[in-house]
């Protein structure tokens, strides 16, 4: 039995994982970890240095080169690739447009999901991503399974883009992309993504964040022991 509680987030692309993640963590004084940054900076760093990411010898020969690390500021999960701070870079278009080619790897999940589990060791941690309550914490203290229209999903991704300053990716780009992404995660061989038994469904579709966040603290608070 774990000492320290794990509250893992699943789910499809853009369907506001990080909003939770993030507002839980911060309410409940946790630590907040992307998962899905991860997977997209070892991506950032195939597509720089031109690593080609259909051959698997490449691809794990190329993780030998990478160092991740993250920085909690104000509950945002900063991530640096080998020293740099790469977490702006690595939401632009090129990287999603890769990133699920390169998670499906399998050397590439070994090695994420050992770090995965080595940060979720002692501490209280929220956990998003797609195979966090099956693979990387099947024990988790409890598990959400995320879930939204997919046309709500692309419109607030190409809000948030739009805000950055990317006006040249347009909504049916967004749409597509968000469409490869969950094909690509469910259909995977190496653990794709999947709803865990014991996981929790919110589909925020037509609900604030405000609601979402007191709907997940409710189910926490539920699933702590006294
Ligand atoms: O969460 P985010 O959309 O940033 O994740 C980017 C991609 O990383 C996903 O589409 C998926 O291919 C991969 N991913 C994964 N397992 C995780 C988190 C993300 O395969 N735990």
């Amino acid at each position: 039995m774990r000492k320290n509680l794990v509250v893992a987030i699943d789910g499809y692309s853009s369907c506001g994982k990080s909003t939770l993640a993030k507002a839980l963590a911060k309410t409940l004084g946790f630590i907040y970890i992307d998962s899905g940054a991860m997977y997209r900076a070892v991506t950032l760093y195939f597509i720089r240095h031109h690593i080609d990411m259909t051959d698997p010898m490449a691809v794990k020969d190329g993780l030998q080169h990478i160092e991740l690390n993250f920085h909690s500021r104000d509950y945002e999960s900063h991530i640096t690739l080998n020293g740099e701070e790469v977490s702006e870079e690595i939401r632009q278009m090129p990287v999603s447009q890769n990133v699920s080619e390169v998670s499906a790897h399998k050397f590439v999940r070994t090695e994420m999901v050992k770090q995965q589990q080595r940060m979720g060791k002692s501490k209280n941690i929220v956990m998003d991503g797609r195979d966090i309550g099956t693979t990387v914490f099947p024990d988790a203290t409890v598990k959400f399974f995320m879930t939204a229209d997919p046309k709500v999903r692309a419109e607030r991704r190409f809000k948030e883009l739009q805000s950055k300053g990317d006006t040249s990716t347009s909504l049916e780009e967004v749409f597509e992309n968000l469409a490869h992404r969950d094909y690509a995660d469910t259909t995977r061989v190496e653990s794709p993504l999947v709803r865990a038994e014991d996981a929790i469904i919110l589909d925020n579709t037509d609900i604030t964040p405000e609601e979402q966040l007191a709907f997940a603290l409710d189910k926490v608070n539920a699933h702590v022991p006294a």
